[in-house]
């Protein structure tokens, strides 16, 4: 099937004076029109870099894209100039972030934060746009008649809440949500990943879901992507990769989760800490913490192999049968 989006070879870099950080390394997949993809990995493991690559808001300097393509609907986004990716930017992409704060204005009523989108892609007038704002926090769940206040007046979900409807204000084909629940509690969380759903069913949406919480991913997601040293290390559907976990980080991932109903048991979590950035080991960059490490692990990168139709790995132990072909 045809992919809406499609990224190949992502490389980024942040550059200082005194050192290097290797945030994204060759990172590739591809989406289907209206497809939820759950990107997981622990903090830092270059989630967010791929999701600030792909809407071009990456921090520039130090940000440095060093290689890569990233294609909407054919359209590689990295050719556009500044001019045409703003429009891109909101019109057809849309991102939302972790702390609704910081996508708020505190001095601008919610109503007009919504209205100020809307009328930057539409040419329609100002008592339309009024009208299409106050529909769009109706279908977030919050009352019309809330238009004309400001942040401050609103908790936390309901912020959140805004920041979803100025989001989908323009009812955008690819949306980035970047740990959209993880300030929310977890009654609202679950309104808001349950709205997120809604909107992306009747939508069609094509969404990247960024997060750490699998059960986030297994309630929203159809494509997973597991992320390790700004890696893909195994993706493929959700069956797939919660059902057959093939890569060990995947597997202390799964490890990691609390067992709900045997009384509260947390499983070991991965042992050791993810690797420096600036400094990532040969080889393997999870062999420091992986229990199957072997000598060829700890001087040959493994590649993303293809181990069932769909569902790739990057272990040199992923295809047992075939071995690894290293060439060192
Ligand atoms: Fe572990 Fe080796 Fe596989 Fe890396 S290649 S995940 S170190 S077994």
């Amino acid at each position: 099937k045809k992919a809406f989006l499609q990224i190949k070879n992502l490389n980024v870099e942040y550059v200082t004076k005194e050192e290097t950080v290797h945030a994204v390394n060759g990172v590739s997949f591809k989406l289907e029109k209206g497809k939820v993809l759950g990107l997981v990995g622990e903090t830092g493991a270059g989630k967010t870099t791929i999701a600030r690559a792909i809407l071009r808001v990456l921090q520039e300097p130090p940000a440095v894209l060093k290689e890569g393509e990233i294609l909407l609907a054919g359209k590689n986004l990295l050719e556009l100039p500044e001019e045409k990716i703003c429009h891109v930017r909101g019109k057809k992409i849309t991102m939302i972030f972790q702390d609704p704060m910081t996508s708020l204005n505190p001095v601008m009523s919610v109503g007009s934060q919504i209205a100020e989108v809307i009328a930057l892609h539409n040419k329609i007038s100002k008592n339309e746009v009024r009208k299409k704002a106050e529909e769009m926090l109706e279908t977030v769940g919050i009352p019309a008649e809330r238009y004309d206040e400001f942040p401050h007046q609103f908790s936390g979900g309901m912020k959140q809440r805004v920041v979803i409807a100025i989001a989908l204000a323009c009812n955008p084909a690819l949306l980035l949500a970047d740990e959209p629940t993880t300030a929310l509690d977890v009654t609202i969380q679950a309104q808001v990943l349950e709205l997120m759903k809604k909107l992306n069913r009747e939508n069609n949406t094509t969404t990247i879901l960024i997060t750490h919480d699998l059960g986030v991913v297994a309630e929203m997601c159809d494509e997973v992507a597991i992320v390790y040293a700004g890696e893909i290390v195994e993706s493929g559907s959700l069956e797939d990769v919660f059902e057959n976990p093939s890569h060990p980080y995947t597997v202390g991932l799964f490890g990691a989760l609390p067992k709900i109903r045997e009384d509260v048991e947390w499983l070991s979590p991965i042992e050791g800490m993810p690797p420096d950035p600036t400094d990532l080991p040969k080889g393997c960059k999870f062999h420091p913490r992986c229990p199957k490490a072997t000598e060829q692990c700890r001087s040959c990168q493994p590649d993303l192999k293809e181990i069932t139709q769909g569902h790739k790995c990057r272990c040199h132990f992923a295809e047992e049968k075939e071995g690894s072909g290293c060439p060192n």
